[in-house]
């Protein structure tokens, strides 16, 4: 069982993640239609296979390039794989998901150069909180096939889907529209209260804000999620991207809360205010938690509520 009340729409059925679409599965799409596609690969390897073993699937498409997204696009090898155009080289090379998910900021070029060795080996050991060793990551983004365009429309028989671009999440982050079936898979504004997530170098607060606005003005009934929640009317959709988006609201808060004194991003990273400090011992969650922090400093200094000054924020 699902959970979900509803999980086809016509040729579109939703095939949920194993652990509820928790983070690091997700929900993914299959449109049973002339051209059989897979829209993000994140639910699992049993329904993936199982899906693989009863259906020709000529296309996989990825929404973007985090790693719950595409993780078992590798189990499709007959398939063709497609990704945004914006994103399309982190599969031809790897050191590109380094600098955008924010290595490279954080750590270094030779920190990404040892997470490349230790996802292309299988029996690198896992950290905790993500998936940062895991080996899927190096087996599927071996490939890309055709890269897609925010704008334009796909065409895989009776339905059609419009790229719907939506950055902030990730630098090429889009959602699928399907006019003709009133639904749009919005991916990752999941509504979990592990977002909104904007933790990579391409993460943008404005952007993710305006994304999140511009895809709730859709003309569809059903929204359906990444993560968790799943399936939404319209209305209930409207009312959780209220409170989600009110989340960076009250990070802003907790951040000025601390800020009785002058401190370094370093300092505030350090109290774990948007992923506890418990967490920070796997190295990608403590990654996060600094570039959540940082991305919410420059917002509240572009807003006046806070300064930089010799390196210390300070409130205004
Ligand atoms: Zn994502």
């Amino acid at each position: 069982m699902s959970g979900f009340a509803k999980t086809e729409f016509g040729p579109l059925k939703v095939i949920p993640g194993e652990n509820g679409s928790r983070f690091p599965f997700s929900n993914t799409l299959f449109i049973d239609d002339d051209v059989k596609v897979v829209i993000d690969t994140g639910a699992g390897s049993k329904s993936m296979r199982d899906l693989k073993k009863k259906q020709r699937i000529d296309m996989v498409i990825n929404t973007h390039y985090h790693f719950d997204h595409m993780a078992y696009n590798y189990l499709f090898d007959e398939s063709k794989i497609l990704i945004n155009d914006r994103e399309a080289e982190c599969y031809r090379d790897r050191r590109r998901i380094g600098f955008l998910l924010g290595m490279v900021e954080v750590y270094g070029e030779k920190w990404v150069d040892a997470w490349l060795d230790r996802i292309a080996n299988p029996d690198t050991e896992q950290t905790p909180y993500s998936p940062q060793n895991n080996h899927k990551w190096w087996l599927s983004s071996a490939r890309v096939d055709g890269e897609y365009s925010w704008g334009d429309t796909l065409d895989f028989g009776r339905t059609k889907a419009h790229v719907i671009g939506a950055p902030g999440h990730s630098e090429g982050f889009c959602c699928m529209y399907f006019p003709d079936l009133g639904v749009v898979y919005v991916a990752d504004f999941d509504l979990t209260a592990f977002g909104p997530w904007y933790g990579g170098t391409d993460g943008d607060i404005d952007l993710f804000i305006e994304s999140c606005k511009n895809i709730e003005k859709l003309d569809a009934k059903y929204f359906i999620t990444g993560h968790e929640i799943g399936i939404l009317e319209k209305d209930d959709f409207k009312i959780g991207l209220g409170n989600y988006l009110r989340r960076i609201e009250k990070r802003d808060s907790l951040i000025l809360s601390k800020l009785s004194e002058p401190l370094t991003l370093e300092a505030l990273a350090d109290m774990g205010l948007i992923y506890g400090k418990k967490f920070h011992e796997d190295a990608w969650v403590a990654m996060w938690n600094y570039l959540m922090t940082k991305k919410n400093l420059q917002r509240l200094v572009r807003n006046g509520e806070v300064k930089l000054v010799d390196n210390e924020y300070q409130k205004q």
